[in-house]
């Protein structure tokens, strides 16, 4: 077993990427080159402006490369929370957002000839317990009366057979409208488009620090110094105190996956007849899907941390998808890898502004589709196409002992186990 991305080993980063120099001076430096950095340097190179993408590893290293490929109807908080939360207006501006940031998705790959494996597979949530079961029908009844929205539908446990070859869940209930991609083919193809439209990509440049200047900013990074008019921090999961009150917005919590050996076709269509996007209704929920070449994907957290041992991790990934799919007992894993995602308390996407810095973050595993269209909307705000952005306009809650959270994450990951138990 490699403790490697399946991805990037699959579709490794471009040997023809156009990477460069650090320049001096650049209108817009974007830090991060995941969905949110790459989406807003091409809305920025659209709208004429100057763009260094600055990244401190390889482009796409971070959560962009390592991901499930579910691109989600939604945000992760529910709808009817968030409806209740911001009022009836902005409940439903947030779910049509939603629904346009995959559509935004579907957009972008066709207009910039990104072979990423885009499909409108749809998703369907697995009921864990009966109660979890119980809700999904005032769930369908809920998006109709509320949204118009008809495209979930609930199955019955027989029903879900003809869903996925698995008899642990109680039901479940499906969204014809998200969609799968591979997440290293989109990143690359998004790295390949932004250089295109003459965004500069610039590897392996740490940013340390971000200074106040006469004209904008001085970002100071271990390959030099940059002045740049505006900074907008894209770095999400990764973020770190840089901007201290960025880091102490948003927590970032650790996801682990593993992947089979290739599974025969029979067993794929036993496993997966429609090849939709699964995830259970825990707090601690498990994702799965077959990646394009036919092998289990199977991720989750086992607690909130960000540094578990990826042997261990796969043990237990194993031990579950086994629990969960008794054909793949003695199926090789190949692959056990993790990423860090972002979450800020509300668990709501942010935008916004710190002492000027422009920042978009907290897509608390939803970013497939939300970094990608936020990231559009933050590099539209930053050329001066757009004033503001839905999610501009919601509180930010930050508070100084953020940054201390593996003190107090285990307390969290144990309460949420209980709930998982309890409830
Ligand atoms: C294992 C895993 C599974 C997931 N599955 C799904 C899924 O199926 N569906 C879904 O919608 N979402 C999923 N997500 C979440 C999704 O991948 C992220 O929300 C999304 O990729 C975030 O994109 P981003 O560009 O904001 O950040 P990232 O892609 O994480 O990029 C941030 C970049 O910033 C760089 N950086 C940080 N600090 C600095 C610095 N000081 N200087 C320079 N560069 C810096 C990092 O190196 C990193 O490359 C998953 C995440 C993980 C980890």
């Amino acid at each position: 077993m490699k403790t490697t991305v399946f991805w990037t080993e699959e579709f490794p980063r471009p040997a023809d990427l156009p990477t460069s120099e650090l320049p001096e001076t650049i209108d817009v430096a974007i830090i991060g080159s995941g969905y949110t950095g790459l989406n807003a340097a091409l809305a920025l190179r659209k709208a004429g402006a100057s763009v260094a993408v600055l990244e401190q590893a390889t482009i796409g290293w971070g959560a962009s490369s390592r991901n499930g490929g579910m691109a989600l109807t939604g945000l992760k908080e529910e709808m009817p929370v968030v409806f209740k939360r911001y009022g009836a207006e902005m409940g439903r501006a947030f779910w049509q957002w939603a629904l346009d940031a995959v559509a935004h998705v579907e957009q972008t790959v066709a207009a910039e000839g990104i072979a990423c494996e885009f499909a409108r597979t749809g998703h369907v949530t697995l009921a864990f317990k009966p109660s979890h079961y119980a809700r999904f029908a005032e769930e369908v009844r809920w998006f109709h009366d509320t949204l118009a929205y008809d495209d979930l539908w609930v199955m019955s446990k027989s029903e879900l057979r003809s869903e996925i070859g698995a008899d642990v869940y109680h039901g479940g209930l499906g969204d014809r409208n998200s969609a799968a991609l591979h997440p290293a083919r989109y990143v690359f193809g998004l790295a390949q488009a932004a250089a295109r439209h003459g965004a500069l990509l610039v590897e392996h440049a740490v940013v340390k620090r971000i200074a106040r200047a006469r004209l904008g900013f001085l970002v100071a990074t271990s390959q030099g110094i940059l002045n740049a008019r505006e900074v907008l921090v894209a770095t999400n999961g990764y973020t770190t105190n840089v901007v201290a009150s960025l880091r102490q917005g948003i927590f970032p919590v650790g996801s682990y996956i593993i992947t089979t050996a290739p599974l025969s076709v029979s067993l794929q269509q036993e496993l997966s007849p429609r090849g939709r996007m699964f995830f259970d209704s825990k707090n601690f929920l498990n994702y799965f899907r077959l990646t394009p070449d036919g092998r289990m994907l199977f991720g989750g957290r086992h607690d909130l941390s960000t540094s578990l041992d990826l042997t261990e991790s796969a043990r237990k990934m194993q031990a579950r998808m086994v629990e969960v799919f008794p054909q793949l007992a003695g199926v090789p894993v190949t692959h056990s890898w993790s990423g860090k995602l972002g979450l800020a308390f509300d668990l709501m996407p942010h935008v916004g502004r710190v002492r000027g810095v422009h920042y978009a973050y907290g897509y608390a595993g939803h970013g497939v589709s939300i970094a990608s269209y936020l990231g559009k909307e933050v590099g539209e705000m930053l050329a001066g196409a757009r004033t503001t952005n839905l999610f501009a306009q919601i509180n930010h809650a930050r508070y100084p002992f953020t940054p201390y959270d593996q003190l107090y994450l285990p307390l969290v990951s144990a309460w949420l186990r209980l709930l998982d138990r309890i409830s």
